[in-house]
Protein backbone atom coordinates (compact mmCIF):
# COMPACT_ATOMS: atom_id res chain seq x y z
CA UNK A 1 0.00 0.00 0.00
CA UNK A 2 1.68 3.10 -0.66
CA UNK A 3 2.44 6.02 1.86
CA UNK A 4 -0.18 9.54 1.83
CA UNK A 5 1.99 12.73 0.50
CA UNK A 6 1.97 14.91 4.87
CA UNK A 7 4.07 17.30 3.91
CA UNK A 8 5.03 19.01 0.39
CA UNK A 9 8.28 21.14 -0.41
CA UNK A 10 7.90 23.23 -4.17
CA UNK A 11 10.62 25.04 -5.44
CA UNK A 12 11.75 26.72 -2.05
CA UNK A 13 14.26 29.47 -2.77
CA UNK A 14 15.96 31.52 0.44
CA UNK A 15 18.10 34.12 -0.07
CA UNK A 16 20.14 36.28 2.89
CA UNK A 17 20.93 39.25 1.14
CA UNK A 18 22.93 38.70 -1.71
CA UNK A 19 23.41 34.89 -0.39
CA UNK A 20 21.28 32.07 -1.48
CA UNK A 21 21.19 29.63 0.98
CA UNK A 22 18.94 26.97 -0.58
CA UNK A 23 18.02 26.77 -4.38
CA UNK A 24 15.02 24.99 -5.77
CA UNK A 25 14.28 22.77 -3.10
CA UNK A 26 11.15 20.31 -3.62
CA UNK A 27 10.30 17.20 -1.72
CA UNK A 28 7.94 15.07 -0.57
CA UNK A 29 7.93 13.66 2.67
CA UNK A 30 5.43 10.99 3.19
CA UNK A 31 3.01 10.06 6.56
CA UNK A 32 4.69 8.79 9.14
CA UNK A 33 7.97 8.75 7.56
CA UNK A 34 11.46 9.98 9.47
CA UNK A 35 13.21 12.07 7.10
CA UNK A 36 16.56 13.25 7.38
CA UNK A 37 17.98 16.25 6.02
CA UNK A 38 22.03 15.12 5.66
CA UNK A 39 24.85 17.73 4.57
CA UNK A 40 28.36 19.86 6.10
CA UNK A 41 28.05 22.73 7.93
CA UNK A 42 26.30 25.83 5.88
CA UNK A 43 24.54 23.04 3.31
CA UNK A 44 21.09 25.06 3.91
CA UNK A 45 19.29 21.99 6.19
CA UNK A 46 18.54 24.12 8.86
CA UNK A 47 17.59 27.03 6.67
CA UNK A 48 15.03 24.76 5.30
CA UNK A 49 13.56 23.22 8.70
CA UNK A 50 13.06 26.81 10.28
CA UNK A 51 11.06 27.67 7.06
CA UNK A 52 8.83 24.29 7.49
CA UNK A 53 8.69 25.52 11.02
CA UNK A 54 7.70 28.74 10.13
CA UNK A 55 10.33 30.59 12.16
CA UNK A 56 11.47 31.62 8.90
CA UNK A 57 9.38 32.24 5.23
CA UNK A 58 11.00 31.40 1.97
CA UNK A 59 11.85 34.00 -0.37
CA UNK A 60 9.73 31.55 -2.92
CA UNK A 61 8.16 28.64 -3.59
CA UNK A 62 5.49 26.60 -1.31
CA UNK A 63 4.70 24.48 1.34
CA UNK A 64 1.94 21.99 2.13
CA UNK A 65 0.87 20.10 5.43
CA UNK A 66 -1.82 17.30 4.97
CA UNK A 67 -2.81 19.39 1.63
CA UNK A 68 -2.74 22.85 3.40
CA UNK A 69 -0.71 25.85 1.88
CA UNK A 70 1.51 26.88 5.10
CA UNK A 71 3.46 28.64 3.24
CA UNK A 72 2.70 32.00 5.17
CA UNK A 73 0.75 30.28 8.59
CA UNK A 74 1.84 31.91 11.47
CA UNK A 75 3.62 29.34 14.01
CA UNK A 76 0.82 29.44 16.50
CA UNK A 77 -1.51 27.91 13.34
CA UNK A 78 1.08 24.87 12.74
CA UNK A 79 1.05 21.78 13.81
CA UNK A 80 4.42 20.64 14.45
CA UNK A 81 6.15 20.05 17.66
CA UNK A 82 10.28 20.43 18.18
CA UNK A 83 13.68 19.92 19.28
CA UNK A 84 16.31 21.88 19.37
CA UNK A 85 20.40 20.80 19.55
CA UNK A 86 20.63 23.15 22.64
CA UNK A 87 17.95 21.73 24.96
CA UNK A 88 15.81 24.82 25.53
CA UNK A 89 13.83 23.84 28.34
CA UNK A 90 12.77 27.13 30.31
CA UNK A 91 15.73 26.80 33.53
CA UNK A 92 12.89 28.20 35.96
CA UNK A 93 9.93 25.36 35.18
CA UNK A 94 9.55 22.08 36.51
CA UNK A 95 10.07 19.16 33.82
CA UNK A 96 6.31 18.78 34.51
CA UNK A 97 5.60 22.32 33.45
CA UNK A 98 7.79 22.56 30.60
CA UNK A 99 6.15 19.59 29.29
CA UNK A 100 2.54 20.88 29.95
CA UNK A 101 3.84 24.27 28.45
CA UNK A 102 2.04 23.92 25.10
CA UNK A 103 -1.11 22.34 26.75
CA UNK A 104 -1.84 25.20 28.38
CA UNK A 105 -2.80 27.02 25.07
CA UNK A 106 -4.46 23.98 24.12
CA UNK A 107 -7.26 24.60 27.13
CA UNK A 108 -6.25 21.01 28.78
CA UNK A 109 -7.48 21.37 32.03
CA UNK A 110 -5.49 20.79 34.90
CA UNK A 111 -6.12 17.12 35.56
CA UNK A 112 -6.14 16.14 31.56
CA UNK A 113 -2.25 17.91 31.71
CA UNK A 114 -1.26 16.65 34.33
CA UNK A 115 -2.31 12.74 33.22
CA UNK A 116 -0.24 13.79 29.46
CA UNK A 117 2.67 14.70 31.46
CA UNK A 118 2.56 11.43 33.28
CA UNK A 119 2.33 9.53 30.10
CA UNK A 120 4.71 11.88 28.14
CA UNK A 121 7.71 10.83 31.12
CA UNK A 122 6.70 6.98 30.98
CA UNK A 123 7.00 7.54 26.78
CA UNK A 124 9.90 9.00 27.41
CA UNK A 125 11.53 7.01 30.30
CA UNK A 126 11.31 9.43 32.70
CA UNK A 127 8.40 8.64 35.38
CA UNK A 128 8.60 10.40 38.45
CA UNK A 129 10.53 13.02 37.03
CA UNK A 130 7.80 15.89 37.32
CA UNK A 131 9.22 17.94 40.06
CA UNK A 132 12.66 18.18 39.14
CA UNK A 133 14.32 21.46 36.96
CA UNK A 134 16.54 21.57 33.94
CA UNK A 135 19.49 22.22 35.98
CA UNK A 136 19.21 18.59 37.72
CA UNK A 137 18.87 16.69 34.43
CA UNK A 138 21.97 15.29 32.68
CA UNK A 139 21.87 16.39 28.77
CA UNK A 140 20.50 13.06 27.64
CA UNK A 141 17.69 12.93 30.32
CA UNK A 142 16.95 17.08 28.98
CA UNK A 143 16.58 15.93 25.28
CA UNK A 144 14.42 14.00 26.50
CA UNK A 145 12.00 16.17 28.40
CA UNK A 146 12.38 18.32 25.58
CA UNK A 147 11.27 15.53 23.39
CA UNK A 148 8.34 14.69 25.73
CA UNK A 149 7.46 18.89 25.29
CA UNK A 150 7.56 18.68 21.64
CA UNK A 151 5.08 15.54 21.57
CA UNK A 152 2.62 17.41 24.50
CA UNK A 153 0.22 18.35 22.17
CA UNK A 154 0.34 14.78 19.69
CA UNK A 155 1.83 17.13 16.71
CA UNK A 156 1.47 15.87 13.35
CA UNK A 157 4.83 16.64 12.48
CA UNK A 158 7.82 16.58 14.77
CA UNK A 159 11.15 18.37 13.77
CA UNK A 160 14.38 17.69 15.02
CA UNK A 161 16.99 20.04 14.86
CA UNK A 162 20.07 18.07 15.85
CA UNK A 163 18.87 16.57 18.75
CA UNK A 164 21.46 14.73 19.95
CA UNK A 165 24.87 16.31 18.71
CA UNK A 166 25.39 18.25 22.03
CA UNK A 167 25.68 15.02 23.94
CA UNK A 168 28.58 12.46 24.45
CA UNK A 169 29.00 9.31 22.21
CA UNK A 170 27.41 6.65 24.30
CA UNK A 171 24.41 8.74 25.03
CA UNK A 172 23.82 9.93 22.00
CA UNK A 173 23.96 6.11 20.41
CA UNK A 174 21.47 5.38 23.00
CA UNK A 175 19.05 7.91 22.20
CA UNK A 176 19.51 7.48 19.05
CA UNK A 177 18.04 4.14 19.05
CA UNK A 178 15.22 4.93 21.25
CA UNK A 179 14.04 7.94 19.27
CA UNK A 180 13.67 5.66 16.11
CA UNK A 181 12.10 3.49 18.07
CA UNK A 182 9.46 5.71 19.61
CA UNK A 183 8.68 7.61 16.49
CA UNK A 184 8.12 4.22 15.22
CA UNK A 185 5.69 3.40 17.99
CA UNK A 186 3.89 6.73 17.70
CA UNK A 187 4.00 7.02 14.05
CA UNK A 188 4.81 10.75 14.00
CA UNK A 189 6.05 12.10 10.64
CA UNK A 190 9.21 13.09 11.41
CA UNK A 191 12.45 15.60 10.03
CA UNK A 192 15.45 15.69 11.27
CA UNK A 193 18.62 17.59 10.70
CA UNK A 194 22.05 16.41 11.09
CA UNK A 195 25.12 16.28 9.87
CA UNK A 196 26.04 12.97 10.96
CA UNK A 197 26.05 10.61 8.26
CA UNK A 198 25.90 7.45 10.82
CA UNK A 199 22.69 8.99 12.48
CA UNK A 200 20.97 9.30 9.35
CA UNK A 201 21.60 5.91 7.75
CA UNK A 202 20.69 4.62 11.10
CA UNK A 203 16.99 6.46 11.79
CA UNK A 204 15.84 7.69 8.42
CA UNK A 205 13.72 5.65 6.43
CA UNK A 206 14.55 8.69 3.45
CA UNK A 207 17.79 10.30 3.76
CA UNK A 208 17.83 14.06 1.90
CA UNK A 209 21.80 14.92 1.10
CA UNK A 210 22.05 18.63 0.69
CA UNK A 211 25.11 20.41 -0.43
CA UNK A 212 25.83 24.28 -1.01
CA UNK A 213 21.84 24.77 -0.92
CA UNK A 214 20.42 22.15 -2.89
CA UNK A 215 19.25 18.72 -3.00
CA UNK A 216 22.19 16.44 -4.41
CA UNK A 217 20.16 12.97 -4.12
CA UNK A 218 16.70 11.70 -2.11
CA UNK A 219 16.89 8.20 -1.59
CA UNK A 220 16.74 5.42 1.40
CA UNK A 221 19.59 4.76 3.23
CA UNK A 222 21.04 1.42 1.51
CA UNK A 223 20.13 3.46 -1.63
CA UNK A 224 22.05 6.63 -1.23
CA UNK A 225 24.97 4.44 0.46
CA UNK A 226 24.97 1.46 -2.36
CA UNK A 227 24.03 3.90 -5.44
CA UNK A 228 25.66 7.54 -5.09
CA UNK A 229 24.69 9.97 -7.69
CA UNK A 230 27.26 12.32 -7.19
CA UNK A 231 31.27 12.39 -6.13
CA UNK A 232 29.88 14.72 -3.20
CA UNK A 233 27.23 12.00 -1.89
CA UNK A 234 29.92 8.89 -2.31
CA UNK A 235 32.32 11.06 0.07
CA UNK A 236 29.94 12.35 2.61
CA UNK A 237 27.85 9.41 2.83
CA UNK A 238 30.19 6.62 4.09
CA UNK A 239 33.71 6.39 3.20
CA UNK A 240 34.89 6.37 -0.38
CA UNK A 241 38.33 5.65 -2.63
CA UNK A 242 38.56 7.86 -5.67
CA UNK A 243 40.67 6.99 -9.23
CA UNK A 244 40.96 9.15 -11.90
CA UNK A 245 39.89 7.22 -14.88
CA UNK A 246 39.54 7.84 -18.73
CA UNK A 247 36.99 5.89 -21.10
CA UNK A 248 38.45 3.46 -23.23
CA UNK A 249 36.00 1.55 -24.41
CA UNK A 250 32.67 -0.15 -23.65
CA UNK A 251 32.36 -1.28 -19.45
CA UNK A 252 36.23 0.31 -19.97
CA UNK A 253 38.52 2.38 -18.51
CA UNK A 254 42.21 3.38 -18.28
CA UNK A 255 43.61 4.53 -15.00
CA UNK A 256 47.25 4.53 -14.35
CA UNK A 257 47.45 2.87 -17.56
CA UNK A 258 45.69 -0.18 -16.59
CA UNK A 259 42.48 -1.57 -17.95
CA UNK A 260 39.58 -2.03 -15.82
CA UNK A 261 36.63 -2.96 -16.44
CA UNK A 262 33.43 -1.45 -15.05
CA UNK A 263 29.50 -2.01 -14.82
CA UNK A 264 28.33 1.43 -15.08
CA UNK A 265 29.87 3.66 -17.46
CA UNK A 266 27.20 3.88 -19.49
CA UNK A 267 26.60 7.12 -19.54
CA UNK A 268 30.16 8.02 -20.92
CA UNK A 269 31.39 8.29 -23.94
CA UNK A 270 34.88 7.22 -25.40
CA UNK A 271 37.63 9.31 -24.33
CA UNK A 272 35.82 11.21 -21.23
CA UNK A 273 37.12 12.28 -18.39
CA UNK A 274 35.76 9.76 -15.06
CA UNK A 275 36.44 8.91 -11.63
CA UNK A 276 36.35 5.77 -10.09
CA UNK A 277 35.46 5.12 -6.49
CA UNK A 278 35.46 2.00 -4.38
CA UNK A 279 34.30 1.65 -0.71
CA UNK A 280 36.87 0.36 0.97
CA UNK A 281 34.85 -2.60 2.05
CA UNK A 282 34.03 -3.90 -1.62
CA UNK A 283 38.29 -3.80 -2.26
CA UNK A 284 39.10 -7.73 -2.20
CA UNK A 285 42.01 -9.60 -1.54
CA UNK A 286 41.04 -13.38 -1.66
CA UNK A 287 41.17 -13.58 -5.34
CA UNK A 288 41.86 -17.06 -6.82
CA UNK A 289 40.89 -17.53 -10.05
CA UNK A 290 40.55 -14.62 -10.67
CA UNK A 291 41.57 -12.14 -13.47
CA UNK A 292 39.89 -8.93 -13.98
CA UNK A 293 40.69 -6.11 -11.88
CA UNK A 294 43.91 -6.92 -10.15
CA UNK A 295 46.64 -4.70 -9.14
CA UNK A 296 49.47 -5.04 -7.22
CA UNK A 297 49.55 -2.85 -3.95
CA UNK A 298 51.73 -1.92 -1.18
CA UNK A 299 50.83 -2.21 2.08
CA UNK A 300 51.70 1.30 3.68
CA UNK A 301 49.63 1.30 6.44
CA UNK A 302 47.58 -1.35 9.21
CA UNK A 303 45.29 0.06 11.42
CA UNK A 304 43.31 -2.88 13.78
CA UNK A 305 39.88 -1.82 14.23
CA UNK A 306 39.04 -4.55 16.87
CA UNK A 307 36.03 -6.24 13.81
CA UNK A 308 38.45 -5.39 10.91
CA UNK A 309 41.78 -4.17 10.17
CA UNK A 310 42.15 -1.34 7.71
CA UNK A 311 45.14 -0.89 5.92
CA UNK A 312 45.99 2.08 3.27
CA UNK A 313 47.22 0.75 0.37
CA UNK A 314 49.71 2.32 -2.52
CA UNK A 315 48.02 0.57 -6.03
CA UNK A 316 50.84 0.30 -8.65
CA UNK A 317 50.78 3.27 -11.16
CA UNK A 318 48.09 5.71 -8.98
CA UNK A 319 49.32 8.35 -6.68
CA UNK A 320 46.71 8.94 -4.27
CA UNK A 321 46.79 5.77 -1.89
CA UNK A 322 43.20 3.88 -1.39
CA UNK A 323 41.85 2.30 2.08
CA UNK A 324 40.80 -1.13 2.27
CA UNK A 325 38.88 -2.95 5.10
CA UNK A 326 40.06 -6.38 5.32
CA UNK A 327 37.79 -8.68 8.10
CA UNK A 328 39.85 -10.83 10.84
CA UNK A 329 38.94 -13.71 9.23
CA UNK A 330 40.91 -12.53 5.67
CA UNK A 331 43.49 -11.10 8.04
CA UNK A 332 44.50 -14.39 9.46
CA UNK A 333 44.27 -16.03 6.33
CA UNK A 334 46.67 -13.35 4.11
CA UNK A 335 49.12 -12.55 7.54
CA UNK A 336 49.42 -8.90 5.86
CA UNK A 337 52.37 -6.95 7.09
CA UNK A 338 53.51 -3.36 6.28
CA UNK A 339 55.83 -2.64 3.38
CA UNK A 340 54.83 -6.14 2.05
CA UNK A 341 53.52 -6.29 -1.70
CA UNK A 342 49.85 -7.83 -2.43
CA UNK A 343 47.68 -8.31 -5.39
CA UNK A 344 43.85 -6.98 -4.59
CA UNK A 345 40.90 -6.76 -6.52
CA UNK A 346 38.30 -3.92 -7.29
CA UNK A 347 35.48 -5.69 -8.68
CA UNK A 348 33.81 -4.15 -11.79
CA UNK A 349 30.64 -4.76 -9.87
CA UNK A 350 31.79 -2.48 -7.32
CA UNK A 351 33.23 0.18 -9.08
CA UNK A 352 31.21 3.58 -8.75
CA UNK A 353 31.66 5.56 -12.09
CA UNK A 354 31.29 9.13 -12.00
CA UNK A 355 32.32 12.03 -15.03
CA UNK A 356 34.34 14.39 -14.83
CA UNK A 357 37.47 14.97 -13.89
CA UNK A 358 39.05 14.35 -10.25
P1 LIG B 1 24.95 24.15 10.24
O1 LIG B 1 25.04 22.66 10.34
O2 LIG B 1 26.27 24.82 10.44
O3 LIG B 1 23.85 24.74 11.08
P2 LIG B 1 23.27 24.32 7.90
O4 LIG B 1 23.42 23.32 6.85
O5 LIG B 1 22.13 24.13 8.82
O6 LIG B 1 24.60 24.48 8.70
P3 LIG B 1 22.14 26.92 7.42
O7 LIG B 1 22.18 27.32 8.86
O8 LIG B 1 20.84 26.56 6.84
O9 LIG B 1 23.15 25.72 7.17
O10 LIG B 1 22.81 28.08 6.57
C1 LIG B 1 22.91 28.03 5.15
C2 LIG B 1 23.65 29.27 4.68
O11 LIG B 1 22.86 30.43 4.89
C3 LIG B 1 24.95 29.51 5.42
O12 LIG B 1 25.89 30.01 4.49
C4 LIG B 1 24.59 30.54 6.46
O13 LIG B 1 25.72 31.34 6.78
C5 LIG B 1 23.52 31.34 5.76
N1 LIG B 1 22.50 31.89 6.69
C6 LIG B 1 21.66 31.15 7.47
N2 LIG B 1 20.85 31.96 8.18
C7 LIG B 1 21.17 33.23 7.85
C8 LIG B 1 20.66 34.52 8.24
N3 LIG B 1 19.67 34.64 9.10
N4 LIG B 1 21.27 35.60 7.68
C9 LIG B 1 22.26 35.49 6.79
N5 LIG B 1 22.77 34.29 6.37
C10 LIG B 1 22.24 33.18 6.89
Amino acid sequence: MSKQTYLELHNIHQMFGTHQALKDVSLNVDEGEFVCFLGPSGCGKTSLLRIIAGLDTPTSGAILQAEKNITHSPISQRDFGIVFQSYALFPNLSVADNIAYGLVSKKFSANDRRARVTELLATVGMSGSEAKYPAQLSGGQQQRVALARALATSPGLLLLDEPLSALDARVRAHLRQEIKQLQEKLGVTTIMVTHDQEEALTMADKIVVMNQGVIEQIGSPQDVYAHPQSPFVAEFVGEMNFLSAKVSGTGQMQSGGLTLRCDQSSHLMFGDAAQLAIRPEDVRFHIAGEKDNLLNAKVLHLEFLGSRVRSLLHLENHERPILADISMNEMSRLNLSQGQTITCQLPHDRLHVFGGAA
